[in-house]
């Protein structure tokens, strides 16, 4: 037979009877339907292809128009996790845990976001004044797991604020994800929401194969970027922010400078290898959200890098210092920002305010901070259902989102989301009607501490 004579369903036949897309790995739970409608217009590979049937994008009287066409559906799931960072793989882990079937998506090849990919090892916020530790649940559970682990952590966590290895953490994100059973998604990039009406059902991704859509009873936009709640109408702010890129340096353990020498810039800060530290870049106010600023903070960070880690190298006794990498992902700090049924604000917090749905605690970036408490109505668009939100995106006027950003909070909120939406859809509800002494009694049972 002719190749061009085959249609899709008959391609599709031909690949589900060989090593086809993740079929017999156990690790995609669509059925062969689902699949049919999964390929776009591409023949298995080695064999010749040619797209008949998607049409492309066509430049019209000098306005570039995308034609319609329907998205093919590759999964169907009860809660849909965007973005697998801190918050998002909280989200996921914990939702997965407390029994719905979870579905975790991720535009880059590994989870962690900005600790893992952009190398922010620094873990702030899990303890309070008098050395308080708010930071349990997942928190405590992902910390306990990583200083068993060769260089997870380089000090006591019940004491310190310790620094991570991107390296051993991704891993561990693996495991922890692996073993809650989660449906995965790497390499696809999610583009826009799915409505209903006022009702989020879900989200579409651009991928390889072209876009695909997965449906959902509840979903999480933990993009860190709001791309999700952005898309599905949600009101939010976008702010500008420094945007900076990390870098780690090695050998700086065995410098040797002579005596009276100035220790040169950019040494950084350490962590659990001997002799490599991390070093953290504010780099200048910009948003994070433009393409164009991006690419040239992209290409002049590393300049700068390069410049300050010749100008180490030049200082008597550290001459053998070495640029270890740089960053894959740039540090955005902050962009959109959810108007969510409640706005967090610094004074509330410095106040001590208590909130009748407090989800979890947050505490000090560094020295005393008295413990904060965290709402449930800051993670819900005021008027889109089905949808919420945790991590940096998570509602908070700025100076609060000085504290709602960092690393514990982003997972304290993302545990909570994922309990929340479970229990969204074990009881039928929406998820801003999620009884909440139903969701403390979980978080409670997920050891989360709630003062
Ligand atoms: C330079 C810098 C230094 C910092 N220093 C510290 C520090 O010392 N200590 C500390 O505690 N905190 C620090 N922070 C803050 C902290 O690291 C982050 O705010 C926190 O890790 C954010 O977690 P998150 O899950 O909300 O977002 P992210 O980590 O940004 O995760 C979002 C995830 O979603 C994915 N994603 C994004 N868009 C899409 C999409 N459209 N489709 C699919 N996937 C998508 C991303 O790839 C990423 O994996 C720092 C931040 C920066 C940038």
């Amino acid at each position: 037979m002719n190749y061009s004579d085959l249609t899709r369903r008959d391609w599709m036949k031909r690949l589900s009877l060989g090593a086809g897309f993740g079929v017999g790995l156990g690790f995609w739970n669509e059925n062969e339907a689902e699949a049919d409608l999964r390929i776009r217009n591409d023949a298995p590979p080695g064999q010749l292809a040619q797209n008949l049937e998607t049409p492309p994008c066509r430049l019209e009287d000098g306005k570039i128009i995308r034609p319609q066409s329907p998205i093919p559906k590759i999964s169907e799931t009860d809660v849909l996790v965007i973005g697998g960072g801190a918050a998002g793989t909280a989200a996921a882990i914990c939702a997965a845990r407390a029994g719905a079937k979870v579905t975790l998506v991720e535009r880059y090849g590994y989870f962690g976001g900005l600790i893992t990919g952009g190398l922010v090892l620094k873990i702030l916020s899990h303890r309070a004044t008098g050395n308080q530790l708010v930071g349990r649940g997942i928190t405590e559970e992902m910390l306990q797991r990583l200083e068993k682990m060769p260089n997870g952590l380089d000090s006591d966590y019940r004491k310190t604020e310790p620094n991570v290895d991107a390296e051993v953490y991704k891993y561990l994100l693996v495991e922890m994800i692996s073993e809650a059973g989660i449906d995965v998604y790497l390499h696809s990039w999610a583009l826009d929401a799915i409505m209903d009406g006022n009702t989020c059902r879900g989200a579409i991704f651009q991928t390889k194969m072209g876009p695909q859509a997965i449906l959902a009873k509840q979903t999480i936009d933990t993009t860190g970027d709001g791309d999700i709640f952005a898309s599905a109408g949600c009101e939010h702010e976008i702010r500008t922010y420094w945007i900076g890129l990390v870098h780690r340096i090695g050998h700086v353990d065995r410098a040797a400078p002579p005596a009276g020498t100035k220790k040169p810039r950019g040494l950084g800060d350490g962590t659990p290898i001997p002799g490599v530290q991390w070093v953290n870049m504010s780099g200048p106010d910009g948003n994070g959200l433009d393409v164009v600023t991006l690419s040239k903070l992209e290409m002049s960070h590393r300049k700068q890098i390069w410049k300050q880690v010749q100008e180490i190298r030049n200082t008597p006794g550290y001459e053998k210092t070495f640029l270890v990498e740089t960053a894959p992902q740039i540090g955005v700090r902050v962009t959109r920002v959810l108007r969510a049924v409640h706005n967090m604000t610094l004074a509330d917090a410095e106040n001590g305010r208590k909130f009748e749905d407090c989800i979890g605690i947050g505490g000090a970036w560094f020295g005393e901070h008295a413990a904060w408490e965290i709402p449930y109505k800051a993670l819900i668009p005021k008027t889109i259902d089905n949808l919420l939100t945790a991590g940096r995106s998570t509602a908070a006027e700025p100076k609060m989102s000085e504290l709602v950003r960092v690393i514990v909070p982003c997972w304290v909120t993302g545990q909570a989301a994922g309990c929340a939406a479970t229990l969204a859809v074990k009881n039928g509800t929406a998820v801003r009607n999620v009884d909440y002494p139903e969701l403390r009694k979980l978080l409670l049972e997920q050891k989360v501490f709630l003062g």
